[in-house]
């Protein structure tokens, strides 16, 4: 067990000024409803739970718990929806409204990047540039899909399926929703989604926007609250499909409960996705490839590049050039325009990253970590690189879901091969090399649903998105993610 904390007056970083984005651009409301039926309505037992801000503790706001009775109005709303409106109305008709959410999530776009940092932690430059543009770029283009779906390749006139269910995780919140809701709309779907309990905010801005936007009552249902909420979506009856993303373990049994319905299931689930380098790689790119598939969004990524492989020949300096990389990490307030790595989004998971890194330290791998000055309150965890890790290690096989990196090494393509489909998990993973020939041989043998080459976590809404194995089934994106919401 080796811990090299690095030294930040010898590797250094540049010091900037503060820069941090206003708060109260979030108009936050001191409590939140359910949304149902068109409107923020009291959840049935008035239970509500505190939002928190993961970097500061302090609570945002205060939201509604839902049970099964909210659950079962929330569909009966959908249900009514659908049969009445929804199912009714022309794929341009349904387009209208989606371009209309689309712009009033771009016009709205700072309060919504603001709110998804304070709820979330990831910093203020990943909700503004990433996060909420690609919201609106999903519902923008499957806005253009609603009046073409007989021409999508799914058979003449393919008809939507009902009632969808939908249950998403905390580390994209609004892009998450998004994802969810725009391909189902546009197929003529109605929805009720759930989103996760730490990072309910932006759903509930979302809500105002459709109310802005004019969709009629009941289209989308949005129920703050926890796993019970979720459950009682799962197993309600007057649900046609559920559509989840979040961990393994909830999707199995989300699996299980559905088995034995007429539900229709996607599922989306976790990933250890291996970052493969090869020694011809040109170095500066790919270091910031993998600085990108790991601290982005502080590791809270179920296609980070978790687990680097480097050719042996080059390990040594990729992992010199690394950690100094790493150092130079601007960790610390999610607000601020500089922050690169921001808080973690709870105290449970916070604790399940040390946790891990822990069984990291006493498997006998080699620890650097930043020398980060951490905040005092908040969730923090300072980015992390395990050197000398086998495939044996806990830190391979698990999904950490924080800002840790596994290096491991190869010799040969077929070792690189061998070693990244290693593992349970399917969902993503990287090449970089300068020869076309060996990333597309390796590409072609790799057991992922996502390959990236030479670049790493790049996403539009045109392009599918799934897993295969322990990552889940089903496409989200592209013309792919219509078929989920279709019956074909
Ligand atoms: P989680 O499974 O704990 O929770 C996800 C959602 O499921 C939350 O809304 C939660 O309230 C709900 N839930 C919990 N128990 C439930 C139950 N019994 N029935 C129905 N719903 C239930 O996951 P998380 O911790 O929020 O998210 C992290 C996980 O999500 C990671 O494993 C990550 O890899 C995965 N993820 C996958 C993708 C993907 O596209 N494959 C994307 C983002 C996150």
């Amino acid at each position: 067990m080796t811990d090299k904390s690095l030294e930040s007056s010898t590797l250094g970083s540049l010091q900037y000024d503060p820069a941090p984005e206003l708060a109260a651009i979030a108009r936050l409301r001191p409590s939140y409803g359910l949304f149902i039926d068109g409107r923020f309505t009291d959840p049935s037992t008035h239970e509500q739970f505190a939002s928190l801000n993961p970097a500061t503790e302090e609570t945002l706001a205060m939201v509604s718990s839902a049970n099964a009775a909210d659950v079962d109005r929330a569909v009966a709303a959908a249900r009514k929806a659908y049969d009445t409106v929804w199912s009714k109305t022309t794929g341009a008709e349904r387009a209208k409204y989606l371009f209309r959410i689309a712009r009033l999530i771009l016009e709205r776009s700072r309060e919504l990047a603001v709110v998804e940092t304070l709820d979330n932690g990831k910093p203020i430059r990943e909700s503004r540039d990433i996060d909420i543009p690609l919201a609106a770029a999903h519902f923008f283009y499957y806005a253009g899909w609603a009046d073409k779906l007989d021409h999508a390749g799914f058979g003449v006139s393919p008809q939507p399926i009902g009632v969808a269910g939908q249950i998403i995780p905390w580390n994209f919140p609004l892009l998450m929703a998004a994802w969810k809701l725009a391909p189902a709309l546009a197929a003529g779907n109605t929805c009720v989604l759930k989103p996760a309990e730490t990072t309910p905010l932006t759903a509930l801005v979302l809500a105002e926007i459709l109310q802005q936007a004019e969709l009629p009552d009941g289209v989308v249902n949005i129920l703050t609250g926890d796993g019970v909420a979720g459950a009682a979506l799962v197993d309600h009856p007057g649900v046609n499909k559920i559509a989840f993303t979040g961990s393994t373990e909830v999707g199995r049994l989300i699996q299980q409960r559905t088995a034995a319905s007429n539900k229709r299931l996607t599922l989306e689930l976790g990933g250890k996705g291996a970052n493969i380098v090869f020694d011809d790689a040109p170095i500066d790119e790919m270091i910031e490839g993998i600085i990108d598939g790991i601290f982005f969004n502080q590791g809270h990524v179920c296609c980070a590049g978790s687990r680097l492989l480097v050719q042996e020949s080059v390990a040594d300096e990729v992992l010199r050039r690394l950690v100094r990389r790493v150092e130079q990490l601007r960790v610390g307030d999610p607000m601020d325009k500089n922050t690169d790595v921001g808080a973690i989004n709870s105290a449970a998971q916070l604790a399940r990253i040390k946790e891990l890194t822990d069984y990291g330290m006493s498997e006998g791998a080699t620890r650097y970590t930043s020398s980060c000055v951490l905040p005092d309150k908040g969730y923090w965890f300072a980015p992390t690189v395990f050197a000398d890790v086998t495939q044996s290690h806990r830190i391979a096989r698990e999904e950490i879901f924080g800002p840790v990196l596994s290096v491991l090494t190869f010799r040969t393509p077929e070792e690189a091969v061998a070693k990244a489909n290693n593992t349970n998990y399917g969902l993503a993973c990287g090449v970089w090399s300068e020869k076309g020939s060996r990333t597309l041989w390796v590409a072609q043998r790799l057991r992922a649903g996502v390959i990236w080459a030479n670049t790493y976590n790049r996403f539009d809404p045109s392009s599918p998105f799934g897993g295969m194995r322990e990552s889940g089934f089903g496409r989200e994106g592209g013309r792919h993610g219509l078929e989920a919401y279709l019956n074909v």
